[in-house]
């Protein structure tokens, strides 16, 4: 067969995509003096969208205080539900039903001011909003800042599908503010806790001998502490971004602790256990595997279990939040659905040690071994 094939090349992503600039701010959360809400000389219109809660924060008064029923001059607020169940189509809709509603173009701007739940749903709308606007985020929860602001995914859930429509689009612009971590829940500060740990195991020692050594002041959210991991974490994650945009390499590992993660939390219930803890959890399992598979020493495995243990974080192979029969083949089994598998073999990411990993599919008994 005579065939006629020719490619066309297109300039790599959206204009304003390119690159993602980082500011680290002390202090208390002062969005009026970054963005200045009503402001006649701003270079465009300002679409804020953020959640109940963080509207709510004491920290945030002056800022939404400047709006009168959502509107400020040319910007616009626009305050969702808070957490996961608004992690929805219909949020980014409302998102972009407001912005057209209020006469918004593709030069303006949207920022997003909140947990990774915000950040996600306004970069994703900002992306595809009259076919992409820039968008800038200021994450306020500790998992959005060491993890989901930076390195362009954005989304929405569908279903009971968790990130299953979204797109890659980086923020233009991104501000950290260590100090909005010292209004999150316990709960939502350990959350953000395992991602840092995450991180530190995979790409950075000091941070781990800060995990390892000095948790009372991890625990008691000393801020000096704080800047230091949410700093390292920021880079590590940037730096791996960079390299791997699309998660074709090593990107994959950041996955370290999420696919036993996420089965704990599927078979645990939704809600149940905070993503941080099951990811804290899973880094335990992924540890255990490697001392089966002997990849790593008995030593290593333990120091891992002694650190979890200092956050509160399960080290069992079976953990209390899961009950019944059969948890070890449940588990699996929702493994096997991991969006992340190229083959009917489970894909893992197995830490060796210190910044030594490996990404391998593994055979459902080596998996059931330590879920057990
Ligand atoms: P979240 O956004 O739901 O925030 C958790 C809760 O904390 C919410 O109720 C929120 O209102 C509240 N909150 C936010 N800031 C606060 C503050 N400073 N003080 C008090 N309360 C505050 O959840 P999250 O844990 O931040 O993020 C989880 C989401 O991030 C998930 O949907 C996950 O899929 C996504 N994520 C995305 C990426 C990515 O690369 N895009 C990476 C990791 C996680």
């Amino acid at each position: 067969m005579k065939k006629d094939t020719f490619q066309i090349s297109y300039p790599s992503i959206h204009a304003g995509t390119e690159k993602s600039e980082i500011t680290f701010l002390a202090g208390k959360p002062d969005l009026v003096s970054v963005y200045n809400p009503g402001a006649q000389d701003a270079p465009c219109k300002r679409f804020f969208v953020t959640d109940a809660t963080v509207a709510s924060l004491e920290c945030m008064k002056d800022f939404t205080e400047k709006f009168d029923d959502g509107v400020c001059g040319n910007d616009c607020l626009l305050i969702l539900g808070s957490g996961e169940p608004f992690k929805t189509v219909e949020s980014v809709l409302s998102i972009i039903t407001a912005a057209l509603e209020a006469g918004f173009s593709r030069k303006d701007l949207f920022v997003g001011i909140g947990g990774g739940v915000i950040c996600d749903l306004t970069a994703f709308a900002a992306s595809v909003f009259k076919r992409g606007a820039a968008v800038e985020l200021v994450p306020t929860t500790l998992l959005a800042m060491v993890d989901a602001s930076i390195g362009g995914k954005t989304g929405c859930d569908y279903q009971t599908y968790k990130n299953m429509i979204g797109s890659f689009f980086p923020a233009r612009r991104l501000y950290y503010w260590p100090e909005f971590v010292q209004y999150l829940p316990e709960n939502q500060y350990n959350s953000g806790l395992a991602e840092a740990f995450k991180t530190a195991l995979l790409f950075d020692k000091e941070m781990y001998y800060i995990f390892k050594n000095e948790a009372e002041k991890i625990n008691a959210r000393d801020p000096e502490t704080l800047q230091t991991i949410i700093n390292k974490s920021v880079r590590a994650k940037a730096a791996v971004v960079e390299k791997d945009f699309t998660e074709q390499g090593i990107r994959a590992t950041l996955n370290l602790g999420h696919t036993f993660g996420h089965a704990l939390e599927s078979v645990a219930g939704l809600g149940k256990i905070t993503h941080g803890a099951a990811v804290a959890w899973g880094i335990g399992r992924a540890v255990a595997l490697s001392f089966k598979k002997e990849y790593c020493r008995e030593a290593f495995m333990t120091e891992i279990f002694d650190i979890l243990k200092l956050y509160g974080w399960e080290t069992a192979a079976i953990p209390g939040v899961v009950y019944g029969g059969g948890i070890g083949e449940r588990l699996l089994n929702v493994m096997h659905k991991d969006k992340k598998n190229l083959t009917e073999k489970v894909r893992l990411i197995i830490q060796k040690g210190l910044q030594d990993t490996v990404i391998e599919e593994v055979a459902d008994s080596d998996i059931l071994s330590v879920l057990k």
